[in-house]
C-alpha cells in the first residue's frame, strides 16, 4: 500500500519553526510515511532528522533548497537523496550561508537608513544558528516592537522590489544541478508557480533537471495537472510537499494535507541508480 510522502519541510537550521525532532513527531502524527528535510542552504538538520525518524518507522530522504537565479526570477531547487558529507557540497553550503548573513546585514543598514533601529544581533537571535533569511529580519521587526505584524515587514520593506530589498547571491540552475549531481543527488525544481514563467521551466529542462514540484501549497488544481502533464511529456520526476516552516508563517493547515504516493519516491530511486 501507497504511504504518504511530504518532500519539502523546513527546520530551525533554516527557516523553520521546529526542531528536526519535533517536525518528525508532528509527521508521525500527520501519518506521513516518508519525509524530506530541505532547508535552505543547510543539512543540519539530516541526521537529528534521520536518527529520530528511525525510531518513528518513518523514511526521510536526505535534502536541502537551493537559490538559484534565472534572468528576474528566484528559482528554487530542490537537491533530494544528497550525500550531505559531500565535501564540496558542504563547501558550496558555507559560502551560500555566509552570502546570507552579509545580505542580512545589508538589509540592516537599509532599514537603520529608513529609522527602523534593528540590530544583526536581533536577527542572529531569531536564526538561531541556522541559515539566516528574511523571515528571521521580519520576526525579529516583530518581537522587537518596530513593526505590528510578519507580513508587514515583507509588503513595506523587505519584500521584493521594496525599499529594504537585497538580492541573495545565487547561482544558475545549471550550476545547481551539477552539484547536487555530483552529490548523488537528484535535482527538482521548487514551487514553479512562483516564476511561472513556461520559457524559465524549458530551460530548467534543457539543463537537466531531474523532476518537478507538482504537488505544493500553492499551486491550483489545474497548475498540478499543467506541471504534471510537462512531467509526463519529457519523463520527469514529480516530487510534492508542504513546504511547511510553522511558527509565524501561519501554515500549521497545510502540513499533512500536501504529500505524493511513496511510488512517485521509489520511482525517484530507480532513477538514481
Ligand atoms: P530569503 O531566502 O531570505 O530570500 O527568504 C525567502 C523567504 O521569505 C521565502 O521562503 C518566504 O517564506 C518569505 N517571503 C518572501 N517574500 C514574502 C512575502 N511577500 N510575504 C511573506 N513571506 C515572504
Ligand atoms: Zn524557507
Ligand atoms: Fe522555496
Ligand atoms: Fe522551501
Amino acid at each position: 500500500m501507497d504511504g504518504k510522502a511530504d518532500l519539502h519541510l523546513h527546520t530551525t537550521f533554516s527557516d523553520g519553526a521546529l526542531s528536526p525532532s519535533e517536525l518528525i513527531e508532528r509527521a508521525r502524527q500527520a501519518g506521513l510515511t516518508t519525509i524530506s528535510i530541505t532547508d535552505h542552504d543547510h543539512t543540519g538538520a539530516l541526521d537529528e532528522g534521520a536518527a529520530a525518524a528511525a525510531r518513528q518507522g518513518i523514511v526521510v530522504i536526505p535534502g536541502v533548497e537551493l537559490s538559484t537565479t534565472v534572468g528576474d526570477a528566484d528559482v528554487h531547487i530542490l537537491g533530494y537523496f544528497i550525500n550531505h558529507r559531500d565535501s564540496r557540497l558542504q563547501e558550496y553550503l558555507a559560502l551560500f550561508r555566509n552570502e546570507r548573513l552579509k545580505r542580512a546585514e545589508r538589509i540592516v543598514g537599509k532599514l537603520n537608513a529608513m529609522h527602523l533601529p534593528l540590530t544583526i544581533a536581533a536577527v542572529l537571535h531569531q536564526a538561531g544558528g541556522g541559515s539566516v533569511g528574511r523571515p528571521h529580519i521580519a520576526a525579529a521587526l516583530v518581537e522587537e516592537g518596530l513593526i505590528g505584524t510578519y507580513q508587514e515587514a515583507f509588503s513595506r520593506y523587505i519584500g521584493s522590489g521594496k525599499p529594504a530589498y537585497e538580492k541573495k547571491y545565487m547561482i544558475s540552475p545549471r550550476e545547481a544541478i551539477a552539484l547536487v549531481a555530483a552529490a548523488g543527488g537528484l535535482s527538482f525544481v521548487a514551487h514553479p508557480s512562483t516564476f511561472i514563467d513556461d520559457g524559465v521551466l524549458q530551460e530548467l529542462i534543457d539543463a537537466g533537471i531531474d523532476g518537478i514540484e507538482v504537488v505544493h501549497p500553492s499551486h491550483s488544481p489545474e497548475m498540478v495537472a499543467h506541471y504534471s502533464s510537462i512531467v509526463s511529456e519529457y519523463f520527469l520526476l514529480a516530487s510534492g510537499g508542504s513546504d511547511f516552516h510553522g511558527g509565524k508563517r501561519n501554515d500549521r493547515e497545510a502540513f499533512g494535507r500536501y504529500f505524493i504516493p511513496t511510488e512517485q519516491v521509489d520511482m525517484m530511486r530507480r532513477r538514481l541508480r
